[in-house]
């Protein structure tokens, strides 16, 4: 079966075709500045040379519609047909309370995810953009929603449950949600995998540490809690995002600085975390240069980052009662030798002992970092969020066929 795996933003389509006879990427690209004078389409083939296209793009219909024609093109095709496109993936931000795991979208679907739209209003509106679309250029082709929060839907009340007035939850569905979960869910998979040790046997600590970044606490291959809540700025330090602080700030700044909702909402989700902090990027590799060349502020951000991701690997270790493997993900916890090896070699009362060489390795595989002394597991584990997408699109279509 070919199908195809959508993640549709505001103004960008990221997608990928996939062959599942053998899980192979067939094409992939993205069509950025939908709805801007000149918008990008770039397609890469697998094994053909990228081609890139600027047009106006005003809707996802006619961005989806443009992909389509990328993929059967003459030159940088890889079908003979759309027909070829048995079923359709679509990553979606928000799946609430209603939505725990991926499901086939239907009629009512598509209007919980509507329902949703408070609780993710940048994201969950993008998302039916995207179903919309390739329902309108691919009639008939059965789709698939696979969710970012669906994953942590096992983590029990006392977890999920904010210490507030109980009324803001009945009410207002206000509580913690989490997301990154396809992420956490494929890498601790991958994990018990690499490992040859059953999932259902492992406390795991799954890191993935991107621009936006969340810890999870994978008990017996479900997710007993998570660093993100109500929305994704809770937890770690990010790029730009501030993670935990005492609600009492956010008041107290908007008081003294007369900032509105969406001043004090912008200021903690685009200009806190390493950017504020160091004063000059959100990206790690400008972090950890500046730190190399003395930059106090850089070193400060680097700092904080590093001891605020411990203290959650510490209290997700108390959370399970011990912890078997730590799994490092995502831009930062892929390539950072750095931060793995200090937020690491702070942990040596949990029994862990990195190899500073295997640490060194690049290698865009599963691998293990930590000594064969070591009595927790560290694993570097590239995450594949899209793959996860279209296993669970494959499973769902043939089990509705
Ligand atoms: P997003 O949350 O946007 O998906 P990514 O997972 O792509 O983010 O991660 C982006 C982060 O990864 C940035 O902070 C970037 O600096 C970091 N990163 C990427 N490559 C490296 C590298 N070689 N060394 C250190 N950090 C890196």
């Amino acid at each position: 079966m070919k199908l195809l795996v959508i993640n549709a933003g505001s103004s960008s389509v990221k997608y990928q075709l996939y062959d599942m006879t053998d899980e192979s990427v067939l094409a992939k690209g993205l069509v950025e500045r939908i709805g801007m004078d000149s918008s990008i389409l770039t397609h890469k083939p697998t094994g053909k040379e990228e081609v890139t296209e600027v047009s106006e793009i005003l809707e996802h219909t006619t961005a989806i519609r443009k992909v389509l024609d990328k993929l059967i093109d003459k030159e940088c095709g890889v079908l003979a047909s759309v027909d070829e496109i048995q079923a359709v993936g679509h990553r979606v931000v928000h799946g609430g309370e209603v939505f725990k795991g991926s499901a086939l979208v239907t009629g009512e679907v598509k209007s919980e995810i509507r329902r949703l739209f408070d609780l993710a209003p940048l994201h969950n509106p993008p998302a039916v953009l995207g179903i919309t679309a390739a329902e309108k250029n691919m009639p008939g082709v059965p789709q698939v929603v696979a969710f970012d929060t669906a994953f942590h839907q096992t983590m029990e009340e006392k977890v999920f449950l904010y210490p507030i007035p109980k009324v803001l939850y009945k009410k207002h569905h206000v509580r913690r949600y989490g997301a990154h979960g396809t992420s956490h869910e494929y890498v601790s998979k991958v994990a018990a995998e690499y490992l040859d040790r059953p999932l259902e046997d492992l406390k795991i600590i799954t890191c993935h540490i991107g621009n936006g970044g969340s810890l999870t606490a994978v008990k017996g291959g479900v997710s007993m809690d998570t660093s993100m809540g109500l929305t994704p700025l809770e937890g770690l330090m990010m790029g730009t995002r501030s993670g935990d602080l005492d609600p009492a700030v956010v008041t107290f700044v908007m008081n003294k600085e007369e900032l509105s909702l969406s001043e004090v909402n912008s200021m903690l989700n685009k200009h806190s975390g390493l950017l504020a902090i160091s004063g000059s990027s959100s990206d790690m590799r400008d972090i950890t240069d500046g730190m190399a060349e003395g930059d106090p502020n850089a070193t400060l951000a680097f700092e904080m980052y590093e001891y605020r991701l411990r203290k959650y690997i510490g209290s997700y270790a108390a959370a399970m009662d011990g912890v078997d493997v730590i799994v490092f993900t995502a831009g930062i916890g892929e390539n950072s030798v750095v931060v793995r090896e200090k937020v690491c070699e702070n942990l040596t009362y949990l029994g862990v002992e990195v190899d500073p060489e295997l640490n060194k390795i690049r290698s865009g595989e599963p691998r293990r970092i930590s000594t064969p002394n070591s009595k927790v597991e560290v694993l570097v584990i590239p995450t594949n969020e899209e793959l996860m997408i279209a296993r669970d699109t494959y499973r769902i279509v043939q089990e509705n066929q």
